[in-house]
């Protein structure tokens, strides 16, 4: 019996047209481009049912409202279906990844969100090949994750980073290797995959919620932190340099940290290196944010940080639950 996957498409360059400003996306135009593909309507391949979103976006105008709706759309054909495929812009894929990775709970079937450079509409493009290639891995690959496919690899979607704007390789996995690669052959890496955990499969949405990221810089003025601790804050991601090392130097940033601690505010430390890992007591620089109380994000990607502290706001949970779990390994998302 063939599978069924069902494909949603959300919007970004794969389903674009050009226009006077730039790409945008058309309403109707992947539909009626995949039913031409020959490839995708082969007996070998699964079939499909694809869900193109009333509004389409370019995934910079993404929100929490649309995780929420995408990941809804999931559940709601979750027993219909073997497999989903999210196509979806670029620029925001590796939050959307993230925040799925966590708002799916139990997840017991493949997610893989995939998009591409080019649009369908241009001669040369990316997109068919990620369509075709998708559609294969998710009717073949019995992976219970929510992915990231781009350029002949499937990665952990919470691992994942958009690195290029300007060619293909435009994802990386990031201190973790990819799930597959779909070269000449499509290759697995099972030891890595998560296993299924057989619970009732159920979704958690996630609200907005007042948390900020900051990328420290040399010399940056401590008002500006300042005055983003007054708004009041609950979360502060803060991006430090190499293994998560900040300026101990300057006591106002130290203290205003320490203030922001004793009031509740999550204060997680999470490096600017794309590669690599957050040890605090590897330098006095760093650990001087150990002692105030600031958690780390340890390997995990700015994204993954950010979905998934608001994840975890959005349970309700204590401070203390909060931190305990923003260091526990949820989804595959962090090496402990
Ligand atoms: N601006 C586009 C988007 O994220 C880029 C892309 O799809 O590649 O929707």
């Amino acid at each position: 019996m063939r599978k069924k996957i069902y494909i949603a498409y959300t919007g970004g360059t794969i389903g674009m047209q050009k226009s006077a400003r730039g790409y945008i996306p058309t309403p109707g135009f992947i539909t009626e481009q995949m039913a031409l593909i020959p490839e995708l309507q082969d007996s070998s391949m699964p079939l499909y049912t694809i869900c193109e979103y009333a509004v389409p976006i370019d995934s910079s105008n993404m929100t929490t409202s649309d995780w929420h709706i995408i990941a809804t759309d999931i559940a709601n054909n979750y027993a219909a279906y073997d497999g989903f495929i999210i196509l979806h812009g670029t620029d925001t894929m590796a939050y959307t990844a993230s925040a799925l990775s966590f708002m799916l709970e139990n997840l017991a079937k493949p997610v893989i969100l995939t998009g591409s450079q080019l649009p369908l509409s241009e001669i040369r493009n990316d997109a068919r090949g990620a369509l075709i290639t998708t559609l294969l891995l998710a009717n073949q690959l019995e992976i219970p994750e929510v992915c990231l496919y781009f350029n002949h690899k499937l990665l952990r979607g919470n691992r994942a980073r958009k690195l290029s704007s300007a060619n293909f390789d435009t994802f990386q996995p990031l201190n973790f290797p990819a799930l597959a690669t779909a070269e000449l052959t499509i290759t697995t890496n099972k030891e890595r995959w998560l296993t299924a955990n057989h619970q009732p499969f159920q979704i958690q949405s996630i609200q907005d919620n007042l948390v900020a990221c900051v990328r420290l810089f040399p010399g940056m003025s401590m008002e500006i932190l300042k005055q983003l601790l007054q708004i009041p804050l609950k979360g502060l991601i803060l991006e430090t340099f190499g293994s998560g090392n900040a300026p101990d130097n300057n006591p106002m940033f130290i203290n205003l940290l320490k203030e922001a601690i004793k009031q509740h505010v999550i204060v997680v430390n999470c490096t600017q290196c794309p590669h690599g890992r957050v040890d605090m007591a590897q330098y006095a620089t760093g650990q001087s944010l150990l002692d105030i109380g600031v958690i780390s994000a340890y390997d995990m990607t700015a994204e993954a940080t950010l979905t998934k502290l608001l994840y975890l706001f959005s349970k309700d949970l204590s401070t203390a639950s909060i931190k305990h779990n923003m260091q526990q390994n949820l989804r595959g998302e962090v090496s402990l």
